[in-house]
């Protein structure tokens, strides 16, 4: 067969159109590292959508939480700003892969630093210590902590640190995971299940967000370190990384972001964690 001009044409675009899809990679990562995305004046972070006072996306598209607080006072110190950063929603069981992939270049989304999960990549910070708590129906009496919930319809979401806990520690529960704190909200709200179960900030944001509807048991159950994910062996960044969360410590600005996003949910600002120079 004889190849005429339009084939040409053809063969060229189907070639084309394949180097497209091999750059993008797995799904619009890029090829370079976060602090060369930095130098370029950009940067992709991974964060939560759906958690009031840590990572919320907006009805009118803006971000609010103190991981967004956070995320925007590292990437300026890695020279980044505000308007130059994409926001890409992270949720629990993703992160991980997220950042393995390169579709993203720091995760700041209530990410608790765990050996399993330091296999696949390494955390700057710790930049806030959590604890697992429990979330119940303002009318409810007989949760009072992990070992009330035999039988009772506990919610939490899938690849979370909470999630696995109940599971290993606390089998008479009988766990529910979803993809997100806030399906977990919505069918406690329905009366669908007892408990939703994560960290004690995270459903404080929620509680925050429907006054009397909600009330924390808040006896927290284990301690969740929240770190900044990035690719595993980017040293360098993480040097960067903690020495960001250190200066936002210094000037104030980490005790002004909790106070800012954490009005209104009885949440006092603790001392300052010690970041891990691991
Ligand atoms: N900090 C816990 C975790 O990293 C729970 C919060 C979350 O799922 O984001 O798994």
């Amino acid at each position: 067969m004889r190849i005429n001009r339009a084939m040409r044409v053809g063969i060229g675009a189907a070639a084309l159109a394949l180097a497209a899809t091999v750059t993008a990679g797995c799904g619009g990562g890029s090829d370079k590292s976060a602090l060369e995305n930095a130098q370029d004046g950009k940067l992709t972070i991974g964060i939560k959508f759906d958690q009031p006072g840590l990572g919320l996306r907006n009805t009118d598209g803006t971000y609010s939480g103190f991981d967004v607080d956070v995320a925007k006072y590292v990437a300026d110190k890695l020279g980044v700003k505000p308007e130059n950063l994409t926001f890409k929603e992270s949720p629990s069981a993703q992160r991980e892969t997220l950042i393995e992939n390169g579709q993203v270049d720091l995760v700041v989304a209530t990410y608790s630093i765990n050996d399993k999960r330091k296999e696949k990549v390494d955390f700057g910070g710790p930049y806030y210590i959590a604890g697992q708590d429990l979330l119940v129906p303002t009318a409810n009496t007989d949760i009072t902590g992990p070992d009330s919930l035999a039988g009772k319809k506990v919610c939490s979401v899938k690849g979370s640190t909470p999630a696995q806990n109940i599971e290993k520690n606390y089998p008479q529960a009988q766990l529910q995971t979803y993809d997100t704190y806030s399906l977990c909200i919505e069918a406690m709200r329905s009366g669908a299940i007892d408990a939703v179960t994560t960290d004690n900030v995270i459903l404080a944001g929620y509680a925050a967000q429907s006054p009397g509807t909600f009330k924390l048991v808040n006896k927290p159950f284990t301690t969740e370190k929240y770190g900044i994910g990035l690719k595993k062996g980017d040293s360098e960044l993480r040097g960067k990384v903690n020495d960001a969360i250190q200066a936002m410590i210094d000037d104030g600005s980490w005790k002004a972001a909790q106070e800012k996003n954490f009005a209104g949910t009885g949440f006092a600002v603790p001392a300052p964690p010690t970041v891990d120079r691991y």
